[in-house]
């Protein structure tokens, strides 16, 4: 099996964490993970949900992307395009699968990263919709808190998220946020 970026290394068989049997090319420090090999090591290790929360800003300081990263291929096993997935934000980052046979190819330094991250027991997840929607919604829901920072000072605005959480999570709290509404309203 050959490298799906530069097409011409042969992919040499490695085992990682423990029982996950991969593909990994030495020229560019990418990994070939395929469908049965990755389903069976999730078996063994629980297929949890990745968590949208561990977002922050940025993806990971010290993460640096692959110049392959940006780089369209096929499936080393079937030949088939390999789809990308965007991961996170604030630092570029595709993952890539194929769709006909179900591998994953992860460039230099993707894997790491996605382990830190907690999203490597289902890499399947992170091709969803669903999954796409929950990146976008909390991207807006970081970009609106540095906005609210700006605007009144980090001191009030930790107070206000400190007040949100809190009416978030009282049965009664809709009644506090009119009540809050009508003093801004038409004045
Ligand atoms: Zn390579
Ligand atoms: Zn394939």
């Amino acid at each position: 099996m050959l490298c799906p970026k530069d097409r011409e290394t042969e992919l040499e068989q490695q085992t990682i964490d423990d029982n996950l049997t991969v593909f990994h090319c030495r020229q560019c420090q990418g990994t070939w993970l395929e469908a049965e090999n990755y389903q069976e090591w999730q078996k063994t290790g629980g297929d949890k949900l990745p968590n949208v929360d561990v977002l922050g800003p940025v993806l990971d300081p010290d993460f640096e992307a692959s110049l392959e990263d940006v780089q369209a291929s096929l499936c080393p096993g079937c030949k088939h395009y390999l789809s990308r997935s965007r991961i996170g934000f604030g630092q570029s980052f595709f993952l890539e699968r194929c769709k006909n046979c179900g591998g994953f190819w992860c460039d230099r330094g993707e894997w790491e990263l996605l382990t830190k991250l907690g999203f490597h027991t289902n890499l399947e997840y992170l091709f969803t919709p669903e999954w796409q929607d929950a990146v976008r919604r909390r991207e807006q829901h970081l970009t609106e808190r540095r906005v609210l920072i700006e605007k009144v000072g980090e001191e009030l605005a930790n107070q206000v998220f400190e007040m949100a959480a809190k009416l978030e999570s009282n049965p009664n709290g809709d009644f506090a946020v009119a009540y809050l509404m009508r003093r801004f309203d038409g004045d």
